[in-house]
């Protein structure tokens, strides 16, 4: 963080605001990299609608005048001479460039254009005229307090500074793909020289990224062939009373499951087990049922969620399932009171505490558990492969079971958790409707609205997901919005409710729990519902700009309803004719889904838009990036079981696989 605050303009506030960012050092600043890329060509003026963006070059006619309107903001208005003609211009909060607007300055104004009165608002002034060859710009993700602009300012300040970038690819696989140096790539990728160049700095860091995460790949199997597990003897049959309680039977692929846990859990072999299915199949009860039966074998098991509603959702559902038992369950999250937190380390320590559930706060450094049997992590794909590490290095040898409803085909799945066993749920519990899936346009948003005031009068419940939190980014629905809007048309029979990763754990509960209780009837989120919350009486969900979203992220939003029998709707708004957005409609198979999601890795367009979601990955996609994903791989291989990994040269690689395993 120190670090951080020695570049210009970074105060402790703008500090805060790049941590939400998960920016907290130089090293991530420079690695944060942007997500598009948008090209500045000069606008031909005579093509122009009214509205349109416009991007035109000239010189300052006139010196501009200010007025100031209210405290935060400013007008400022000059005429800029193009060989077009002349046109008025107007930018607000701009105030502070006056004084470079001197008459005869060349600029180049970027903005909307207004045809009736043939005038531009800019967004955006550049001193200089356009070259002859495009600009590609770099935008970057951000949150409320920081823009674009300012990121790539800060992100310069790095590049002309005399910082030094290390570099992880050795230099016979550089020389092999004929890659760029890092210092070169993190260049073009922060400013773009040309598409080509540009290109191969992505693809540099793309290869140096999966070949790091091969590596610590290798190393996780390695330390694998190595650990010896808890050896016990858990009798399946001593699960049968509690299973009988269960509301439902399990299904044959369930039962087929947990004996293999128990089977793991027995052999003195060290489990390292993925469990995968669909949402919905049932993997929850699994993972309880596993913790129930190592706490029978004597030890402590702790199941770790992404998110903190999840926690407190699995803590509830665990407490109910075993009322009756004398298992001791309880809940760590990162926002509980010091001095709570202190009372359960020390019951834990104690062993008194026999599951702890919670955020990956479970495995924060004061949490020392007295004799560790069993770690369960849910949704594992929203975990990177360090933290897999980290669970490895906790207690002793525990065993360990990965969660994972996002399905993937096999050949992907022994590459990208090769350090695993892999069991799959295919089979979702008889006796659920399919959800009916449709796409809608953007403008035919009266038929939405008319869908949702029919769920509405049925008395059930709505989720809406916007990819934003808030506007950066114009042709994007954000919640806050969507708020407003739906507030308009359907506060009078609803309540509204929003939720989204940027609010503290109270507000989230808070909306949350209204939800469940139905004070809330319809809930605008972003994806932080995607995984595992369960409301039954939601029976549709709406989501905007769904062409943004994965596949499978898109089928996870979908298994938010149609969990019991009611009849239940997915409305995708988007392209009625996208390709991919119509597996969904056809498709209610995670398996089929995703299978379809990895074959149509398109020709990974490098002004597209990136896809979120299954790794976490900084830049690589594993489906677009597949084929360099298995060069990493076999690189990386190569290079681990070579001596050449020993050498000095390439102590700093070492390190980091290294440190990578202990520390984070
Ligand atoms: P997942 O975690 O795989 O997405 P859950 O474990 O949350 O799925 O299960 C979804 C719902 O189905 C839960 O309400 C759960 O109680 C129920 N369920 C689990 N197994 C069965 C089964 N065999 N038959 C009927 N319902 C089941
Ligand atoms: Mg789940």
């Amino acid at each position: 963080m120190e670090d951080l605050l020695s570049l210009k303009g970074i105060g402790p506030k703008t500090l805060k605001v790049l941590n939400r960012l998960g920016i907290t050092s130089i090293n991530d600043l420079i690695q944060y990299y942007p997500f598009r890329f948008e090209i500045i060509e000069r606008s031909k003026v005579s093509s122009l609608n009214d509205g349109d963006k416009i991007i035109i070059d000239g010189v300052v006619e006139n010196i501009p005048s200010v007025i100031y309107i209210k405290k935060n903001m400013n007008k400022m208005t000059f005429r800029l001479g193009t060989n077009n003609g002349i046109y008025p211009i107007t930018i607000f909060n701009r105030a502070f460039l006056k004084s470079k607007l001197k008459v005869g300055q060349e600029v180049t104004i970027i903005g909307k254009y207004d045809k009736r009165h043939s005038s531009i608002t800019a967004s955006d002034i550049k001193l200089m005229l356009l070259p002859n060859y495009p600009i590609i710009e770099p935008i970057y993700h951000t949150v409320e307090g920081i823009s674009s602009r300012q990121l790539s300012d800060y992100i310069h300040n790095v590049l002309n500074s005399d910082y030094v970038v290390n570099s992880y690819i050795p230099e016979h696989l550089k020389d092999k793909y004929h890659l760029m140096d890092k210092d070169s790539s993190i260049r073009e990728i922060h400013t773009p020289s040309t598409k080509e160049r540009l290109q191969l700095a992505i693809n540099t860091l793309k290869y140096e990224e999966l070949f790091l995460f091969m590596l610590k790949m290798h190393k996780l199997r390695q330390n694998k062939e190595h650990l010896l597990g808890i050896e016990r003897n858990i009798n399946i049959e001593d699960l049968d009373s509690i299973i009988a309680k269960l509301p439902f039977t399990l299904t044959i692929d369930q039962v087929k499951c947990l004996k293999t846990i128990i089977n793991d859990l027995n052999s003195n072999h060290k489990m390292n087990r993925l469990l995968q299915g669909d949402v919905g199949s049932g993997k929850t009860i699994i993972a309880f049922l596993s913790l129930y039966a190592n706490y029978l074998s004597g030890y402590q098991g702790s199941f770790m969620a992404p998110t903190e509603i999840l926690a407190k959702q699995h803590y509830q559902k665990m407490v109910s399932m075993f009322k009756d038992s004398d298992i001791n369950i309880a809940l760590l999250t990162g926002k509980l009171k010091v001095s709570d937190k202190k009372k359960i380390y020390e019951k834990l320590i104690n062993g008194k505490i026999d599951v702890l559930i919670g955020t990956h706060a479970l495995f924060s450094e004061g949490v020392i558990y007295d004799n560790l049997g069993l770690v369960i992590t849910d949704e594992q794909h929203r975990f990177g492969v360090n933290q897999r590490a980290m669970l490895n290095n906790k207690g002793n040898n525990p065993d360990i079971l990965y969660l994972s409803a996002t399905p993937i085909p096999r050949t992907y799945a022994i590459t990208l958790y090769g350090d695993m066993d892999i069991s799959s749920i295919k089979t979702v519990p008889s006796g659920r409707k399919e959800v009916t899936t449709i796409i809608k346009t953007k403008e035919e948003i009266k038929d939405i609205l008319r869908l949702m005031h029919e769920q509405l009068k049925l008395h059930h419940q709505i989720y809406v997901i916007a990819p934003l939190i808030e506007d950066n980014e114009s042709e994007v629905e954000n919640v806050y919005a969507l708020e407003n809007n739906f507030n308009k048309a359907l506060g009078k029979i609803s309540k509204i409710g929003v939720l989204h990763g940027k609010m503290s754990l109270e507000d989230k509960d808070e909306v949350m729990n209204k939800f469940k209780n139905n004070d809330i009837q319809i809930l605008i989120s972003t994806t932080v519902i995607e995984v595992g919350v369960d409301v039954a009486n939601a029976t549709m969900i709406v989501i905007f700009n769904s062409e943004r979203f994965g596949l499978s992220q898109l089928h996870q939003l979908r298994g938010r309803v149609g969990r019991n029998s009611l009849d239940s709707y997915c409305i995708l708004v988007g392209d009625t004719n996208n390709k991919r957005l119509n597996i969904l409609v056809n498709n209610n198979d995670g398996f089929k889904i995703s299978e379809a999601d990895f074959k149509m890795r398109g020709s990974g367009d490098l002004f597209g838009i990136r896809q979120s979601g299954d790794m976490n990955f900084k830049l690589a996609n594993i489906k677009e990036d597949f084929n360099i994903i298995l060069c990493a791989k076999e690189d990386s291989n190569n290079f681990f079981n070579s001596d050449d990994y020993y050498l000095p040269e390439y102590q700093h690689i070492h390190n980091l696989i290294e440190s990578d395993m202990v520390l984070n």
